[in-house]
């Protein structure tokens, strides 16, 4: 088989800014570096929010400045709103994503946005995505169910991507930030909306592993043609609930697993499990997670299928 899987790491955004500590510029530079010569393709290296809110993110522009200078990199931010993708342009992403939160009490709640406001929010930033050349998604949060809201409609999910795409989104991806995602409700998920807006403007799934359902999730995905998903090195954020089990996937085991199926990352398994010791060394103490970590490497998929 052989298909190119994108393996996006946002350990820099989506794990940093569920700890409370700053990692240092410097240590956040190494990272970068490191699973970019490991061979990880893509890397969200921050996010364009308020100082105020999250001072984890405060540096996203010099990292953006930064991950430009790697060859082959795809840089990509995410952004809250119009204001936080004026910065991003600024600082010459190659990519940014809203979320939008499916939930409109978690909206409410997050971000103090209906879906209306949110919507409106969402053309504003395709129209300064559009006028920088630069690859616009809007990542459809709490898509599998909400914490506050708990089961969020197939129905209304649907709608609302349809509506993503009206003002302006190139491309969705589907989001299960509260770790409530099971395989047959990914595939479910997926084949509605790419149904409703086209295959080619759903090719992203943002998977947690917060009850250890993260990589059965993903082989759920890659069965309805999904090729882009989302980790962080050592699970790292998240919010995890029961020990071993990492609220955000983990990158490691995710690689190992496309690579033992055979499925091509470009990714140097053994380059990246060395990757931890930075953030062992400038979060000490922080836990990390991955199967991959603690037992090692698997056989290579080839040795394995000898007839
Ligand atoms: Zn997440």
């Amino acid at each position: 088989m052989n298909t190119a899987i994108l393996v996006s790491e946002v350990g820099l955004r989506d794990g940093l800014q569920s700890i409370e500590r700053v990692m240092p510029l410097k240590a956040k530079k190494r990272w970068i570096a490191a699973e970019a010569a490991a061979g990880v393709k893509e890397i969200e290296v921050g996010s364009f929010v308020p100082s105020k809110l999250l001072p984890q993110m405060d540096d996203t522009a010099e990292l953006v400045a930064f991950a430009k200078e790697i060859e082959g990199l795809n840089v990509v931010t995410l952004v809250p709103n119009a204001k936080g993708a004026q910065r991003a342009a600024a600082a010459g992403v190659h990519g940014m994503s809203i979320p939008f939160s499916m939930s409109e009490t978690h909206s409410l709640k997050n971000v103090r946005k209906t879906h209306a406001q949110m919507l409106e929010e969402i053309a504003a930033c395709a129209e300064i995505a559009s006028g920088n050349g630069i690859h616009f998604a809007v990542s459809l949060a709490t898509a599998f169910g909400c914490t506050l809201e708990g089961a969020v409609p197939e129905d209304r999910v649907v709608a609302l991507a349809e509506k993503a795409i009206e003002a302006g989104a190139l491309e969705l991806s589907l989001s299960d930030t509260t770790g409530y995602a099971d395989p047959a409700q990914v595939r479910r998920l997926v084949r509605r909306v790419r149904e409703a807006v086209g295959a080619d403007r759903l090719t992203t799934l943002h998977l947690h592993n917060t009850r250890g359902l993260g990589l059965a999730n993903v082989v759920a995905g890659l069965e309805e043609g999904i090729t882009t998903f989302d980790a962080s090195l050592g699970g790292l954020g998240g919010c995890p609930f029961a020990p071993g089990a990492s609220g955000n996937l983990v990158t490691e085991d995710l690689v190992l697993m496309l690579n033992a199926m055979g499925l091509s990352t470009g990714i140097d398994l053994d380059a990246l499990l060395a990757v931890r010791a930075i953030l062992e060394e400038a979060l000490p103490g922080e836990p990390l997670y991955g199967f991959a970590a603690d037992a090692g490497p698997m056989l290579d998929y080839r040795q394995r299928t000898v007839a």
